[in-house]
């Protein structure tokens, strides 16, 4: 599987480039909280969140204080309000009463399972925002599956699964070294602009001879939209 991931990654980076790369990794915790409001929204919106959130309070033992509801109405805009701002109260109040204080430091010493494991302990936070932790804050060599990375590598024939955890099970282990960043930012521009749900623009994708789906698409007609503002390569 290496090697197939590898020229996934080659392909992928002679199309779109080499993705930009926040120049310092962000604290770990606010990469939880910027993954949290990032579920189920465009980028743009789950920044605007994030940053009502930062500009508002300066210390994230401020943000504990509140109650779900207040912090609701400040992070509306990356729609889900009630059910995000349960997962971050939860997250914050649980950090602060497991270690007494609102910092995810430790993990930096942690195997990847384990951190993992740590993080899918809070209710709201899944497989999927804890590979992000991994991932943009603590440089590991973990790709991080949503629904456009699961749907994409499916699509390829990489992996043949169900779910993106299961998705994620399968190549976990499998990047090569220093690839999961590219790896994982490209794939999701790949599924956001051309191997969409419906309609995926075949014609003009840098997989299309190394790509099994059955039913790709070559209507002339489909329009290619840039979409490459990345929320998790702007957290800091
Ligand atoms: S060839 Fe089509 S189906 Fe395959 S990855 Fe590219 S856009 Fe998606």
């Amino acid at each position: 599987m290496k090697k197939k991931i590898n020229k996934i990654n080659n392909l992928l980076i002679q199309f779109f480039g080499i993705p930009k790369k926040n120049k310092k990794n962000p604290d770990p915790v606010d990469m939880l909280i910027g993954t949290i409001l990032s579920q189920n929204t465009n980028d743009k919106n789950s920044y605007r969140a994030y940053q009502n959130l930062k500009q508002k309070y300066k210390t994230w033992d401020e943000v504990a204080k509140l109650t779900p509801s207040s912090i609701e109405k400040i992070i509306r805009v990356a729609g889900l309000g009630k059910q995000k701002a349960k997962a971050i109260n939860n997250v914050l109040k649980g950090l602060k009463k497991k270690n007494g204080k609102i910092k995810l430091k430790f993990l930096d010493k942690k195997d990847d399972n384990i951190v993992i494991d740590k993080l899918t302990e809070f209710n709201g936070v899944g497989v999927k925002t804890a590979s992000c932790v991994l991932l943009f804050s603590l440089n590991r060599n973990v790709c991080p599956v949503d629904t456009h990375v699961h749907r994409t590598l499916n699509r390829i024939g990489l992996v043949n699964t169900k779910t993106p955890d299961k998705t994620f099970n399968e190549i976990f282990g499998q990047i090569p070294a220093g690839t999961a960043h590219s790896f994982h930012t490209n794939l999701i521009r790949l599924g956001r602009e051309i191997c969409k749900p419906t309609k995926p623009n075949c014609i003009i994708c840098p997989l299309e001879k190394y790509c099994n789906y059955d039913l790709k698409n070559f209507d002339k007609n489909v329009v290619h939209t840039k979409n490459d503002f990345m929320l998790l390569d702007n957290i800091s």
